[in-house]
């Protein structure tokens, strides 16, 4: 279905850096798992007067390396920046984030196609680490207030305006998601909030021969990809349905702000907030500039092979995009299809057997390259052995014999073959006479009489071959 309007929408991906402890203090970052409220705190993440911030090098060590994993630069000095506001979940009145000069710099998403093309490019304009804010819980009445979360790492990647479509957006997100999980600096659960996005929504269209640009929606605190696809359609929609009704969005100038209602899956305008809140940014006089090249060990900074990398190595060999994705997200296959792979045995196979035949994992390398080898001859057939790998991970004898006793292995007898053709070439002139003159469908039928004869005896490309020769004689 094709819209009457052009979406423009850009994504702030904020994630939860899955460190040992906190952004400025040594609490344990943990806030889900937390027994009680407020368990994890300390004079720093309070606030408290007089505590000092120090930040948390481990932290700094993740942000930098996604930013190198994005194609972006680090300046040489990084520093920390104060952004005031007032809000029952920060206790201090400000929040420790970076304006001035952030971690990372520039930087690209590449999303790729099934051949492992670059389909489209979304830029990445700067990535900052700041602490997360505590958590509200709003019951019977009262606001309770729960900080184990207050002074937790959060990355937040913005985006340029790049993406067209909710579903480009969404792959946006879930690629976010798969490379912080890729590089081991987050685990980025939605469901336990620690990966969630601001997306800011505007569309283009032409009316009476105008072009109409409306003002942006910010839609915060959007917490999986399905939301911000959904958030994004909805909100584009809205937006052209209240321009054409000669609503507010006509004249007004400024980006509105509102919630993302996640029960109702839609935007929340009971919320709207609009202009630009004025938050002091000031730098923190409590923390010196960082600097980024030599407070790290290079060692630790040496990148893993990226997802795109991956995906153009298996796409290139073979490996369906489909089974290339299930890999990607599964580690543990992931090793058992390099471990494979690397001993030699094709990819495209190894893919194939990992993700269709339960038990390959626990294989020995070589009963696997003996299994594809028999498979590609003819002499087993994979759905035939299939049940039976699981229990061939713990079998150390000789695996012919095993096959041969499940009756598994197919040993081609010529004489025999020879036998059946004679006889369904006998029971079957017409088709003997079509199939000659070149009716592939009726050499396919008397290949298939045949083997449905010879049963075990005959591999079925050779049974073809034999076939073929007989129509030629
Ligand atoms: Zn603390």
């Amino acid at each position: 279905m094709s819209l009457p309007y052009e979406i423009v929408c850009g994504l702030e991906v904020h994630v939860e850096l899955s460190t040992a402890t906190k952004m400025f203090c040594r609490c344990i970052n943990d806030p889900f798992h937390a027994a009680e409220a407020n368990l994890h705190v300390c004079p720093v993440c309070l606030g408290l007067p007089g505590a000092l911030p120090v930040p948390n090098q481990e932290a700094m060590r993740r942000v930098i390396l996604l930013g190198k994993a994005l194609g972006g630069t680090s300046p040489e000095l990084a520093r920390f920046d104060r952004k005031h506001y007032t809000y029952p979940d920060l206790p201090k009145g400000y929040q420790i984030t970076q304006m001035q000069a952030p971690f990372v710099n520039g930087g690209r998403i590449e999303l790729l196609d099934a051949q492992g093309e670059v389909e489209s490019t979304v830029r990445v304009h700067h990535i900052h680490l700041e602490e997360d804010a505590g958590k509200l819980q709003h019951r019977d009445g009262k606001s309770l207030v729960d900080l184990n979360r207050a002074g937790v790492p959060l990355v937040e990647m913005v985006l340029e305006p790049d993406c067209s479509s909710a579903a480009q957006a969404r792959r946006v997100f879930q690629e976010m998601q798969q490379l912080v999980r890729h590089l081991g600096i987050a685990t980025a659960d939605m469901e336990k909030g620690e990966m969630r996005a601001d997306v800011n929504i505007s569309i283009r269209f032409t009316h009476d021969g105008e072009e109409v640009w409306t003002p942006v929606t910010e839609v915060k605190n959007v917490n999986s990809s399905r939301a911000v696809e959904r958030a994004i359609e909805t909100e584009a929609q809205r937006l052209y349905d209240e321009w054409l009704a000669g609503g507010s969005v006509r004249t007004r100038k400024a980006k509105i702000t509102v919630g993302w209602d996640e029960d109702s899956q839609s935007v929340n305008m009971q919320r709207a907030k609009e202009g630009a809140a004025d938050y002091r940014y000031l730098p923190e006089p409590d923390l010196p500039p960082v600097r980024t090249s030599g407070e790290l060990d290079p060692s630790l900074m040496v990148l893993p092979e990226l997802p795109n990398e991956f995906r153009r190595r298996f796409l290139k060999d073979g490996v369906e995009s489909k089974l290339v994705e299930l890999f990607l997200g599964d580690p543990e296959l992931r090793g058992s299809l390099e471990r494979f792979v690397g001993g030699g045995i094709a990819a495209g196979e190894v893919a194939k057997w990992l993700a269709n035949v339960p038990g390959t994992a626990a294989l020995p390398t070589e009963t696997l390259a003996a299994l594809v080898a028999h498979t590609s001859a003819g002499t087993v057939s994979l759905s035939a052995v299939k049940p039976f790998v699981p229990e061939l991970a713990a079998y150390t004898g000789e695996l012919d014999a095993w096959l041969r006793e499940r009756h598994l292995l197919l040993e081609h007898d010529t004489l025999a073959v020879a036998q059946a053709i004679t006889e369904v070439f006998a029971t079957n002139p017409d088709a003997v006479a079509s199939a000659r003159a070149g009716e592939a469908r009726l050499a396919g039928f008397l290949v298939g009489q045949v083997l449905k004869r010879v049963g075990k005896a005959g591999i079925p490309a050779k049974v073809q071959e034999q076939v073929r020769e007989a129509l030629q004689s």
